[in-house]
């Protein structure tokens, strides 16, 4: 979206010269078309992407093979934690932090996988635009329920199985308030989703919500999509790129690598932690029947800068286990619903 014709700009909150509020909150914009233009192709369904998008736009082939990796990434992960077997039945949750304009609940409902609460975060300037949209597009109404309530002043949506409230995230106090207002129950297994986020916070912040969660959720995921490696040329010209659009990766540099994105969850309480950049992620861990479709859809020649790219996009995922339900969660878990997606594993990386 151009910045100039941005409603949110409106509420324009600097909060540091290389970072402001409103365009890391333009950063969401860009995402949704993004998802939309993959949608377009045929690299992933989702039905309700094109309600948050004013003017759709086509995507290069490597920006959608992009966005669909980090797509199949966190969704591939969302199913293994949704298909866990709790033991006694346990209700998941799912919590979303700077969800922006996500669609992922929407699209649960529709293919009948959501669970049983599912709570999306973000600045008020976010949720009440997200409110308003949810509200307008029948669509979207019915997947929350026709009891649900919607408050685009407020910024609030209240249904029995989602809510979507406003919160500064760097705000840890109003986290706990954020908890109780959205009744989850932190001794329930949850799946906690920071996709492009953390990464836009001071590393203080960051450190503090990851510390936080890991106090708050004793049987929960923690997945984190973001940039790494900001020292090569590459990196370096990636974070120019997006400082001169007023959204710096404030929290780059205190997490460079794979290693150090790992040490913010374990220094912070996590039980287990683990990184992988996304160029392996799309070769060991995406599903190949669905890497194999997708590479058919577009011609692509741009490897060199492919594997650069996604060298520098990670996944990292912590755990805490309480209840023993994700022993076989991970990267190299074996879906129980897919067994498609089952393959020998490379003897180097075991
Ligand atoms: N997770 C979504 C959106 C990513 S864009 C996706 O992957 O599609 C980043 C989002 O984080 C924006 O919607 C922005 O408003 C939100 N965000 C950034 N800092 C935040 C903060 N301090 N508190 C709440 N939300 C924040």
């Amino acid at each position: 979206m151009n910045p100039e014709s941005n409603p949110l700009k409106m509420a324009a909150n600097t909060a540091d010269t290389r970072s402001n509020t409103v365009a890391v909150q333009a950063t969401n914009d860009d995402a949704s078309a993004s998802k939309l233009s993959c949608v377009k192709k045929g690299y992933m369904r989702d039905d309700y992407v094109h309600f948050f998008v004013r003017r759709p736009v086509r995507r290069s082939p490597i920006i959608n093979r992009g966005y669909y990796a980090r797509f199949a990434a966190v969704r591939q992960l969302l199913d293994q934690f949704l298909n866990s077997d709790t033991h006694d039945g346990a209700k998941k949750q799912v919590l979303s932090l700077g969800a922006g304009f996500d669609t992922t609940f929407f699209q649960l409902q529709e293919e009948g996988k959501s669970p049983h609460l599912y709570v999306e975060l973000d600045f008020k300037e976010v949720t009440s635009k997200k409110a308003a949209l949810i509200e307008i597009h029948e669509e979207m109404r019915q997947k929350i329920g026709v009891t649900a309530s919607i408050s685009t002043d407020t910024g609030e949506v209240h249904g029995d199985h989602y809510k979507l409230l406003p919160v500064d995230l760097r705000d840890i106090q109003n986290l706990n308030e954020i908890i109780a207002l959205a009744n989850l129950d932190p001794s329930l297994p949850t799946f906690i989703i920071a996709e492009c986020v953390l990464i836009y916070l001071d590393p203080e912040s960051s450190r503090s919500i990851v510390g936080w969660a890991s106090k708050t959720f004793s049987t929960a995921v923690f997945f984190l999509y973001e940039q790494i490696h900001p020292d090569d040329a590459f990196g370096e010209q990636m974070i120019r790129n997006l400082e001169s659009r007023g959204c710096g990766l404030l929290g780059i540099h205190a997490t460079p690598t794979l290693e150090a994105k790992e040490r913010l969850f374990l220094d912070q309480g996590w039980q287990r932690a683990v990184a992988w950049d996304m160029l392996r992620i799309y070769s060991e861990f995406i599903d190949r029947h669905e890497r194999m479709r997708i590479e058919r859809l577009e011609l692509f020649d741009e490897f060199e800068e492919w594997y650069m790219m996604q060298e520098h996009y990670c996944v990292a995922y912590a755990i805490n286990d309480a209840l023993g339900i994700f022993e076989n969660f991970g990267f190299h878990a074996k879906p129980k619903l897919s067994p498609r997606s089952l393959r020998p594993k490379k003897k180097k990386h075991q």
